[in-house]
């Protein structure tokens, strides 16, 4: 059963079509980097898997079910996959309180969820700031702690808008060997929008490369890079679009 199958999707913004995919499958266990110019609607697709839209048409199931469903199998759904965007959104408190946060929500006992938290803290590196308010951290760490956030929760699906756009190596390293980890250890399926395809080189095992709304090419990270088939693909990895 694939994570995702998208069947005949479009999303219009004000009649403006940014979005129109036919068919996509997403499978499980993967790594997908998803690149294309700006504006080819690779936010726009993360956003539609993560439920935060909803296509203007078509259908997309998630491991079988279609995410166009009641508001309670809807929230089911939300809670396997998590999303790191680009500037991380912290709750002006604990760093400790933000990663506690969505497993007290859940309903998990606060002493789970701190012993959790100091878990995926130290995974990121940042186990001595539990105490530190999450305002006054540096980018680089408050991207961390927004992944520790997001991790805790071992979500099936990861979901990162460009969430190294903004970081320097040294944060760029650790945040990508978060992902892999994840994705080796638990098989969580990692799908990342970069602008950087050096980093979806790196990273992922598969890429979608977006155009004008559309997945104009798709496939094995090895494939795409040496032979792609579509000639506009081409143009964008000699960085001439
Ligand atoms: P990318 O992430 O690839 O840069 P986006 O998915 O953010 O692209 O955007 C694709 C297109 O959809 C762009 O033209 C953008 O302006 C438009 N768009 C995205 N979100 C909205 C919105 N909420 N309202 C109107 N237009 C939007
Ligand atoms: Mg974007």
């Amino acid at each position: 059963m694939p994570a995702f199958q998208l069947e005949g999707v479009t999303k219009e913004f004000k009649g403006k079509l940014v979005l129109d995919i036919p068919e996509l499958v997403i499978e499980h266990g993967c790594i997908y980097g998803i690149v294309g110019p700006s504006g080819a609607g690779k936010s726009t697709l993360l956003r539609l898997l993560n439920l935060l839209e909803i296509p203007s048409t078509g259908r997309i199931f998630f491991n079988g079910i279609s995410t166009d469903t009641n508001t309670k199998s809807r929230l089911n759904l939300r809670r396997s996959m998590t999303m790191v965007f680009q500037k991380p959104v912290l709750f002006a408190t604990s760093v400790l309180d933000n990663v506690t946060y969505g497993l007290t929500a859940r309903g998990i006992s606060k002493s789970t969820a701190r012993r959790e938290a100091f878990y995926a803290l130290e995974k990121v590196g940042l186990k001595e700031f539990t105490q530190r308010n999450a305002r006054s951290l540096s980018g680089g760490e408050a991207q961390r702690v927004a992944l520790a956030r997001a991790v805790v929760l071992k979500p099936k699906v990861l979901l990162l808008d460009e969430p190294t756009s903004n970081l320097d190596p040294a944060n760029v390293a650790i945040i990508e060997k978060i992902a892999r980890d994840l994705n080796r250890e638990r098989g969580t399926t990692v799908m990342m929008v970069t602008h950087n395809i050096f980093q979806a080189k790196r990273l992922a095992g598969e890429i979608i490369f977006m155009y004008q709304g559309r997945a104009a090419e798709s496939g094995p990270v090895e494939k795409i890079f040496q032979n792609p088939d579509d000639n506009r693909t081409r143009a964008f990895l000699n960085g001439e679009m």
